[in-house]
C-alpha cells in the first residue's frame, strides 16, 4: 500500500486471478477459492489501516469466462467484489504461454484466441476486458512476432462489444517491461476502439510484486490521451460509463 500511496494512486484494486478450463472445471493452479477469501480479508483490513488515504478495491480477474457461466455467477454472487476483470489465457487448455509458436500454427491459433475473446466481449458480465492482445506477450518471449492486427474485423467487433455494452478496456502496462514499446493492447487497437465509440480505459499493471504497482501508468496515459480516450479515475465507479 505504501509503493501505491508513494505513486499517487488514488485507487488500487487487487485482482486476483480465478481461471477456467473448456470442460467448465476451474484450472486447479489458477483456481484457489482459498486465496481469494485471504485477500478478501486482507483488503478489508487495509481498508480500516489507510482509511482516507487510498480507496482500495476487492476485485477478480476471470480466465475463460465463456466456458462456466453459471460458475462464475455463483463465484461472483459469494464475494463483494467492486471490479471483475476478464481475460483469456489458455487456448486449447493450454496457457498462451506454454504454447510453441514457432512450431505451432499460430494464424489458427489467433483465430481460437480471438473467437475465445469475441464470446467473452459479447456474453460476460466483465468491467473491464484484459490485455487484449496478450498473446503477443508470449510470442515475443519465444522470439516470434504475432500481431492481432491482421484481423482488423474481429478485433473491431471485440472492441465494438465493449463500447456497446459500456465496459472497460484494459491498458496492460506489463508490456514496458517486457521489453515491448507498445501496451497490451498495442496502439492501433486503442485507435481502433476509440473509433468504434470507445472513450474511457482502466490501467493495469499486472503487479505481482510491489516494484511493479502502477509501473508504467504515466507513459501509457501519454499514449492513451494523445489517442483521444481516457482513464478512468476510479474503475470501480460504474456510473461514469
Ligand atoms: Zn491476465
Amino acid at each position: 500500500m505504501r509503493s501505491a500511496i508513494s505513486k499517487g494512486l488514488e485507487t488500487v484494486v487487487f485482482t486476483e486471478h480465478y481461471e477456467y478450463l473448456s470442460t467448465g472445471e476451474p484450472t486447479g493452479s489458477f483456481s484457489d477459492l482459498g486465496n481469494v477469501e485471504r485477500i478478501a480479508d486482507e483488503v478489508m483490513r487495509l481498508r480500516n489501516a489507510y482509511a482516507g488515504r487510498i480507496r482500495i478495491g476487492f476485485g477478480l480477474e476471470i480466465g475463460q469466462w465463456q466456458f462456466a457461466h453459471d460458475k462464475v455467477e455463483r463465484l461472483l454472487c459469494s464475494f463483494p467484489f467492486d471490479f471483475v476483470i476478464a481475460s483469456y489465457h489458455k487456448v486449447d487448455d493450454v496457457d498462451l504461454k506454454l504454447h510453441d509458436y514457432r512450431r505451432e500454427d499460430v494464424e489458427a491459433l489467433v483465430q481460437k484466441y480471438l473467437c475465445g475473446l469475441l464470446e467473452i466481449s459479447s456474453g460476460c458480465d466483465f468491467d473491464s476486458l484484459a490485455h487484449l492482445d496478450l498473446i503477443r506477450r508470449y510470442a515475443h518471449m519465444q522470439g516470434v512476432d504475432v500481431h492481432i492486427e491482421t484481423h482488423e474485423e474481429a478485433v473491431r467487433e471485440i472492441l465494438s462489444n465493449i463500447v456497446r455494452r459500456g465496459r472497460l478496456l484494459e491498458v496492460n502496462t506489463s508490456a514496458y517491461r517486457q521489453g515491448l514499446d507498445e501496451p497490451f493492447p498495442s496502439a492501433t487497437i486503442l485507435r481502433w476502439y476509440r473509433q468504434e465509440g470507445g472513450r474511457l480505459v482502466s490501467l493495469g499493471s499486472d503487479a505481482h510484486h510491489t516494484d511493479d504497482i502502477a509501473a508504467g501508468f504515466e507513459r501509457a496515459t501519454i499514449l492513451v490521451e494523445s489517442l483521444g480516450l481516457e482513464v478512468v479515475t476510479d474503475p470501480m465507479v460504474k456510473a461514469h460509463r
